[in-house]
């Protein structure tokens, strides 16, 4: 696909980590970007893999480093993973590893959480999990129910340690049943094509501005959305040479990317 004009681009679906801020801090120009993107006219959505109904802290982060957002702006794996059964599959009635907020967040949209036969189990970041829930799950797995999870991360980065997330969880279901669920959040391009939905947005004037090659650049180019490339977090440009995935635009960071939008009028 050739780049598309940056002046034709209206819809931003934005990476957080290493895109706006690095741990606790801002990326420079972050600020200047998100309301230059407000006062043209533009929209944006940042993604998250977190399903765990934490779009309120994650605005809230935002905030305070001087990032305009409302929960609303924040789109997360678990709400994908929603708009996804509701829209795309027949199953409403789930048997659900997750937490609390993920679980309201599913009977919100309407749908039922039972252990008794269901139509599907769906995995998240189930930082509630018991060993009674996972042998539930084993067992309906061994059953052939369809299986559908919220994010691959195998590790969830906290200001501790790393922790197990919802794709090592998998990874204990998998050791004992063979099965391997589906994925909803980055890099599956289910993502991007919820954060379009919500947005309203037309693909071909939407842009994911990413700092990783292998998840945002890659969802990006299958989606055949807009791919741009900051190297503000973990790609370093030698890296993109050798890559096999080749972003539409590359930029050091929003910053710089904020000034090629204002000069491309
Ligand atoms: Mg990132």
């Amino acid at each position: 696909m050739p780049a598309v004009p940056l002046s034709d681009l209206q819809y931003f679906l934005l990476d957080m980590d290493g895109t706006v801020y690095l741990g606790p801090r801002a990326i420079p120009g972050a600020q200047e970007f998100i309301a230059y993107l407000r006062a043209s006219g533009r929209r944006y959505l940042f993604f998250t893999n977190n399903p765990a109904g934490d779009a309120a802290r994650y605005s809230e982060k935002l905030q305070q480093l001087g990032i305009e957002a409302t929960p609303a702006d924040i789109l997360t794996s678990g709400e994908a993973t929603t708009r996804y059964l509701v829209s795309e599959t027949p199953y409403r009635r789930l048997y659900v590893l997750g937490t609390p907020s993920f679980e309201q967040e599913l009977v919100r949209a309407g749908l039922e959480l039972t252990n008794s036969r269901p139509d599907a189990v769906v995995l998240a970041f189930d930082t509630t999990l018991t060993y009674t829930k996972l042998e539930q799950a084993c067992l309906l797995l061994r059953e052939g129910l369809p299986y559908i999870a919220t994010n691959p991360d195998k590790v969830c980065p906290t200001d501790y340690g790393y922790i197990p997330d919802c794709g090592s969880i998998a990874a204990l279901l998998e050791a004992a049943t063979g099965r391997a669920p589906k994925y909803i959040g980055k890099p599956n391009v289910e993502m991007v094509r919820m954060g379009l939905e919500k947005l309203g947005a037309d693909p071909a004037r939407t842009a994911m501005v990413g700092d990783r090659l292998y998840t945002d650049m890659e969802m990006a180019l299958r989606a055949g959305i807009t791919a741009i490339c900051v190297l503000s977090g973990e790609t370093r440009a030698e890296q993109l040479a050798a890559a096999p995935q080749h972003p539409h635009y590359v930029f050091e960071s929003v910053g710089q990317l904020k000034q090629a939008l204002e000069a491309s009028g």
